[in-house]
């Protein structure tokens, strides 16, 4: 069976918009995101339009702060500060990759926790890590509810993770071993120096590949009944128009008989990571509203 994150992706979202709108009906101000772009990098100006464009169908008012390749890491952290302390602005991300000469760390360490929408600062990774409120990472916060709303249980279950990045690999970790009803999962976090990665599969309940190579999960790593949760998004050369398609980092044709669920590539994590944005976005709105 198909992992719809397209599907699920559109009823979070209507149940944002209904729960916007009756803030917005109640005389409440709607939610704010801004979206920082360095460069021009074709990917990422998709991504970040595709952001703005979701925020703008469920009520949350976005904009877009664009800098230039060149912009100095100075200028980007000021551009921060400025945006940590705009009371009209609730919750902010800052689009990566980011070119060689800026700190993806530094720029992190810099954003409001309250505001980071992204869940990667210090402080929401660790909050996360001890099971204190936090801004969760948007994409293993989409995973998590992807397969919660298909009510496949973690509970119990051998979970291999393949990937340690920390936007995926390591927050998805980190919440399947959380002790709760959405956790409680036997986790194995893989990576390039795991020997025997077939074999560690091949235990799994679930597998949630997040590597950046396409068909690095292959029909032989996996048992039948599996549960595979694709989150790689790879560009391979085709003949088509646009002279490429996209896939993920398992063999889906192949798998897709064999697992009992899995998502696709396009249309399977990637829109649960917008919805995520868009919960993290009204999850910080509320915080600044109580604080007000
Ligand atoms: P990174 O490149 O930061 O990390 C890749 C990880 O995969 C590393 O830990 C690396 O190991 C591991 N790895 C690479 N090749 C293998 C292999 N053959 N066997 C085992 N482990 C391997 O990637 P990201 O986590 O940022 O992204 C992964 C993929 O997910 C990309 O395609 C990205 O575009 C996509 N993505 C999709 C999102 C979505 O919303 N759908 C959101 C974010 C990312 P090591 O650490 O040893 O180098």
């Amino acid at each position: 069976m198909i992992l719809d994150g397209r599907h699920i992706a559109s009823v979070i979202r209507e149940e944002l918009s209904q729960e916007i709108g009756r803030i917005v009906a109640d005389g409440g101000r709607a939610p704010s995101l801004a979206v920082v772009i360095v460069g021009h990098n074709p990917a990422s100006e998709t991504y970040v339009r595709n952001k703005i464009r979701a925020c703008e169908e469920v009520g949350i008012q976005a904009q877009k702060i664009a800098f230039d390749e060149d912009v100095t890491e100075d200028v980007l952290l000021q551009q921060i500060d400025i945006l940590n302390q705009d009371p009209s602005i609730d919750g902010f991300l800052v689009q990566l990759p980011l070119p060689e000469h800026i700190s993806e760390q530094k720029i992190a360490e810099r954003i409001d926790y309250r505001k980071d929408v992204d869940g990667l600062c210090p402080e929401n990774v660790g909050r996360t890590m001890l099971g204190m409120p936090s801004i969760m990472s948007a994409t293993p916060k989409g995973i998590r509810e992807l397969l919660k709303r298909y009510d496949i249980p973690t509970e119990g279950k051998r979970v291999v993770v393949i990937g340690r990045s920390n936007i995926v690999g390591k927050p998805m970790a980190m919440l399947l071993i959380q002790k709760n009803l959405l956790g409680n999962a036997t986790v194995t976090l893989c990576h390039t120096k795991t020997p025997n990665l077939k074999e560690v599969c091949l235990e799994a309940d679930i597998i949630i590949v997040a590597v950046g190579q396409p068909c690095t999960l292959t029909e032989d790593m996996v048992r039948t009944g599996c549960v595979v949760v694709d989150v790689g998004i790879n560009r391979v050369n085709d003949q088509s128009d646009k002279g490429y398609r996209l896939c993920g980092d398992a063999d889906f044709e192949k798998l897709k008989d064999k697992c009992s669920y899995i998502s696709p590539v396009p249309g399977g994590v990637g829109p649960m990571t917008i919805a995520s944005l868009l919960q993290n976005t009204l999850q910080a709105y509320k915080f600044r509203i109580t604080k007000d």
